[in-house]
């Protein structure tokens, strides 16, 4: 079976095509969102999804989220007595959706349409495509989650305008205009900022709070990770609090003292306006490249959870002179559209009318010189042969000439970017062919790119005076693994101990209790510690309806210790 996931920054989701449409998949906990989050417990085994989350807090050096900012970079994390880059913290991720969905089928699950954002650069592709095949899936195709989201919405309503898909999540913005007609579905320009999100919106209501959270500085003196954390999470409860009421309280506990402040929606924001004004520039960059007006979208499509803060509904309204259209679940959108993807991949009969087109999400090219007017070149600027936002997949050439006399060889430096200097760009590879040795401007080679639609970028050189061609697969060795390295790498994080998915669900209230504990003095503290012991002994009796009653029971009492849930 294949399967389609959103692997998001904050949340992840799984979905499945069944009985002709998409359907979300529970995970161990009964929610449809999984938290893209990992933890490593004190006996070494690794958590994944809310029990991880949960010990964000109270476990901070042992828990990682967000790690999709850094995957297709080196940069690593240490967990434990491990260290993991994103792909592997996304591959323990995907193995959690993927045993959800066997549990919840009761089939094996083989292939996979995972979806990332569209302003991933091939890097971030690649590593993406690994952590999937790390986790044991076959990644039959990578989709841009706007993409995913529009194929959400257009199979639900066959529009025959383009729309406007705009996906404000917990890290990342996209925009997408997208055109859906006579059943095919084609995204017309994509543009986004990987650096926006609903965090950065609790960073400002941290900042608008912390004016008067503590007037006696006494937070000064706690740690400052640990306070991290816990102003970030009354940061999103309190954001998350506005989107239901004009007014609320911003309040932590630390050190047995409750700090709080109010705050309004007005004060927010005003907190949050530079924010808001940089939802702007990606919409404008994406009607521009498309070259279609405002006017003429006729629908505005929300996705990502941070689309329901009513400061960024306003913000749209205001934009786009109208009222964005919600009937997607912003939550669910991408998922539900990677699952209509797979079920297209496995020719489900009630998608033939459904096709879908994409475009490459950045500009392609070559590095090349140019004469500087005064007998030298001027080296190292960029020169485009695939722009960004063509439908894929494609193929397009262009033809350079030697530059000196004599020249023995011609370099193609290939890049991925948008700066006019390749410094500036992303470098992917490099083709070199030997030519003949001729006057500079008699030798000339075609350079042609073809780009995929799952991602790969094909580079043919030809050069026909001398009848010699080059070809290359887009695959940068820092960054190539090979199918034995990849198959090493999924045996060393096979062989984590991961908790027992039958287990997620204790676990995962354990690992609350536990912050919790931390997170307050005195008699709740002592009360706590009183539910956790008695939680501990059903637990060891291992009578599974003894279990679920004091786990409910367990639950409810955090309840009512903490208000709402919100993480
Ligand atoms: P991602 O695609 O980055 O994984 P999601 O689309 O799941 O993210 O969105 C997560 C973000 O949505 C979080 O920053 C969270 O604060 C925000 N969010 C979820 N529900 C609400 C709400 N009711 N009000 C405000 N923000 C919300
Ligand atoms: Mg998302």
């Amino acid at each position: 079976m294949i399967i389609g996931i959103d692997l998001g920054t904050t949340n992840s989701a799984a979905a499945i095509w069944r009985d002709g449409q998409s359907v979300l998949v529970p995970n161990a906990l009964g929610d449809l969102l999984t938290p893209s989050a990992v933890s490593i417990a004190d006996d070494g085994s690794v958590l994944v999804g809310m029990a991880a989350r949960e010990r964000q807090s109270t476990h901070p050096r042992d828990t990682v989220t967000a790690f999709k900012r850094y995957i297709g970079t080196q940069q690593t994390v240490k967990l434990g007595k491990r260290s993991f880059d994103a792909e592997d913290l996304s591959a323990l991720v995907l193995r959690s959706l993927k045993a959800d969905v066997e549990a919840f089928t009761g089939e094996a699950v083989t292939g996979a349409v995972i979806t990332v954002p569209a302003y991933f650069n091939d890097r971030q592709r690649k590593a993406t495509r690994r952590a999937g095949e790390m986790a044991g899936l076959d990644v039959r195709r990578l989709v841009n989650e706007p993409t995913a989201a529009a194929l959400a919405y257009g199979i639900q309503s066959r529009e025959q305008e383009p729309f406007l898909v705009f996906d404000l999540g917990g890290g990342t913005f996209d925009v997408s205009i997208v055109e859906v007609f006579d059943g095919i579905v084609e995204v017309r320009a994509s543009s986004g900022d990987n650096r926006l999100g609903g965090e950065d919106f609790n960073e400002r209501m941290v900042e608008l709070a912390r004016r008067t959270l503590d007037p006696a500085g006494k937070l000064a003196k706690a740690d400052p990770v640990a306070l991290g954390e816990l102003l970030r999470a009354a940061a999103e409860r309190a954001r998350r609090a506005l989107t239901d009421a004009d007014s609320t309280e911003f309040s932590l506990v630390w050190n047995g003292e409750v700090f709080a402040t109010p705050v309004t929606a007005d004060a927010f924001e005003e907190a949050a306006q530079p924010l808001l004004q940089r939802l702007r520039d990606p919409v404008l960059r994406s009607l521009r490249d498309s070259d279609i007006r405002v006017d003429a979208l006729s629908e505005i499509v929300l996705v990502g959870g941070s689309t329901r803060m009513p400061v960024v509904r306003r913000a749209m309204t205001r934009m786009f002179g109208r009222f964005p259209n919600t009937s997607v679940h912003p939550d669910h959108a991408v998922a539900l559209g990677a699952a209509v993807q797979a079920g297209l991949l496995a020719r489900d009969s009630a998608l033939d009318e459904v096709r879908l087109t994409d475009v490459c999400p950045f500009t392609l090219g070559i590095e090349h010189a140019e004469a500087d007017g005064r007998g030298g070149y001027r080296t190292g600027l960029f020169s485009p042969i695939i722009d960004r936002n063509t439908p894929i997949p494609t193929s397009r050439s262009k033809v350079y000439s030697t530059i000196a006399d004599n020249q023995r060889e011609i370099r193609f430096g290939i890049y991925q970017g948008e700066s006019r200097e390749v410094a500036g760009n992303v470098r992917l590879g490099e083709l070199r062919v030997q030519v003949p040795l001729k006057p500079a401007g008699q030798v000339s080679a075609e350079c042609r790119f073809t780009y995929d639609s799952s991602g790969l970028l094909e580079v043919d050189i030809s050069v026909p005076s001398a009848n010699i061609t080059r070809n290359l697969v887009i695959m940068d060795e820092t960054d190539t693994l090979t199918e034995a390295q990849i198959a090493e790498r999924r045996a060393a994080l096979a062989a984590l101990k991961v908790h027992p998915r039958e287990e997620s669900e204790n676990v995962a209230v354990l690992a609350r209790a536990q912050r919790c504990y931390e997170n307050f003095l005195g008699v709740q503290r002592e009360q706590v510690s009183h539910w956790i012991t008695l939680f501990e002994q059903v637990l060891e009796r291992q009578d599974p309806r003894a279990i679920k009653e004091a786990r409910d029971q367990l639950v409810l009492s955090l309840d009512s210790l903490e208000g709402e849930r919100f993480l």
